[in-house]
């Protein structure tokens, strides 16, 4: 399937904090046999490469002196899986649902897709940005459920290997808003489907407060999985920054993760410090709390700021670049080291390959 290979290619309608890099080269992957001849390609012309989906959890610090290959596989199919397949998951066995989606796909699309059919488990995950090959890179997360709770498997390139690879869910590594794609498969390997155990039970989680609070509110008998995608989507659409109004990648830093011993040394000095139990012996600190007692809430570094309702927004104001929003960034990491003796790393990927 041949390339349609663009020259010299604004990425400002690319990426959600709309930066205007530029990348020398450009494809849109349409065929899943177009990502090996993309690759060769690469290799002929010693060109490197960065894949995208819809990023909205992309940095382009730089202009990019390589090939951007944007991800549009399309297609979903649905599998009413067998008992065997599914017992180990499902207690009511035969109810399991095997979702196999195109990397392409818009995960809130999907999303909706599912639920219209009655295919339930992603809906505290509605209204996520991006892409469903991005899903399991950063292993997303929302509302009490991470992606790797539905996850089975996955199909991609390996760059390095030259050959298509299948991945189980041990195989990805997946851990807090990360994966083996952000770790030792790192701009190594292309996703170019993912499989989702889901379910057509009407057990619903609810274990996250914001999203029981709101559905009491609702008064609801029994909440079905769409009433938890409707109410996520509200709660997120009154809260959540639009980055087709203010470009954004949503939350900039991920919550530290610290033991506890370091977390009640800190509840000694910050009594209001806003913590959750995390894996055993640690707990999670909420990083929008860190922000907002240090000040950087609401506070704007020429095009660059912190979004006066989000403190963990980042957003550009107008015309930013790359490098504004890595210096307000790294201002902010020095800034609460030295106030909590914590390093609060970055969610969104920072590509930094410069011309
Ligand atoms: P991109 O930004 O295009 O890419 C992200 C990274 O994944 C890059 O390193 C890229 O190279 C790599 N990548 C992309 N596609 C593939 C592929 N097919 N194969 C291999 N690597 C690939 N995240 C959450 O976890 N929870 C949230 O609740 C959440 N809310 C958000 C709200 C807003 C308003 C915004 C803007 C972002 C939010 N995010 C959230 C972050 C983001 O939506 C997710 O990380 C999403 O999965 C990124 O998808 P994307 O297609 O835009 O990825
Ligand atoms: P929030 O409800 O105001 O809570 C702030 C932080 O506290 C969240 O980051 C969340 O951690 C944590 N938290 C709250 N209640 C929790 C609980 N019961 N158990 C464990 N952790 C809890 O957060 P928000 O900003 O409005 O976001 C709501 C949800 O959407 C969160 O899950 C958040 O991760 C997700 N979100 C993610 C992004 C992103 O870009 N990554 C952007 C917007 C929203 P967790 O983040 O670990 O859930």
């Amino acid at each position: 399937m041949k390339l349609d290979i663009k020259r010299h290619h604004s990425l400002l309608a690319d990426n959600t904090l709309a930066l205007d890099a530029h990348s020398d080269f450009f494809v849109e992957i349409k065929h899943r046999e177009q990502i090996p001849e993309a690759m060769d390609y690469c290799r002929e012309l010693q060109l490197p490469h960065l894949l995208i989906g819809g990023g909205s959890n992309l940095v382009l610090v730089d202009d990019f002196a390589g090939l951007v290959m944007k991800m549009a596989l399309r297609g979903i199919t649905v599998k009413e899986s067998i008992e065997e397949d599914i017992e180990e998951h499902f207690e009511g066995g035969a109810e399991g649902v095997l979702v196999t989606a195109q990397a392409g796909e818009n995960w809130h699309q999907l999303v909706q897709y599912c639920l219209a059919r009655g295919i339930n488990g992603l809906e505290n995950l509605a209204l996520i940005p991006g892409t469903v090959g991005a899903a399991p890179v950063q292993n997303i997360g929302a509302y009490g459920v991470e992606l790797e709770s539905v996850f089975d498997s996955l199909q991609g390139w390996d760059c390095e290997l030259q050959q298509w690879r299948s991945l189980n869910r041990s195989q990805c590594q997946f851990s807090y808003r990360s994966s083996i794609f952000k770790q030792a498969l790192k701009g190594r390997f292309i996703i170019s489907q993912v499989t989702f155990r889901l379910h057509r039970h009407q057990q619903v989680n609810i274990s996250y407060r914001a999203l029981a609070e709101a559905l009491a509110q609702q008064e609801l008998s029994c909440p079905q999985a769409q009433d938890v995608a409707a109410t996520v989507t509200a709660i997120r659409q009154s809260k959540l920054p639009d980055p087709s109004v203010l470009p954004n990648v949503g939350s900039f830093f991920k919550n530290p993760v610290v033991s506890m011993a370091k977390a009640a040394q800190l509840r000694e000095e910050f009594p209001d410090l806003v913590s959750y139990p995390h894996t055993e012996g640690h707990q999670k600190l909420a990083a929008g709390w860190l922000l907002e007692q240090a000040g950087w809430k609401g506070r704007v570094m020429g095009a660059v700021g912190m979004h006066d309702q989000q403190s963990l927004v980042l957003i550009n104001y107008g015309g930013a670049t790359g490098r504004e929003v890595l210096a307000l960034s790294e201002a902010i990491v020095s800034d609460i080291s030295q106030r909590f003796a914590i390093e609060l790393e970055i969610e969104p990927q920072v590509h930094q390959l410069c011309k």
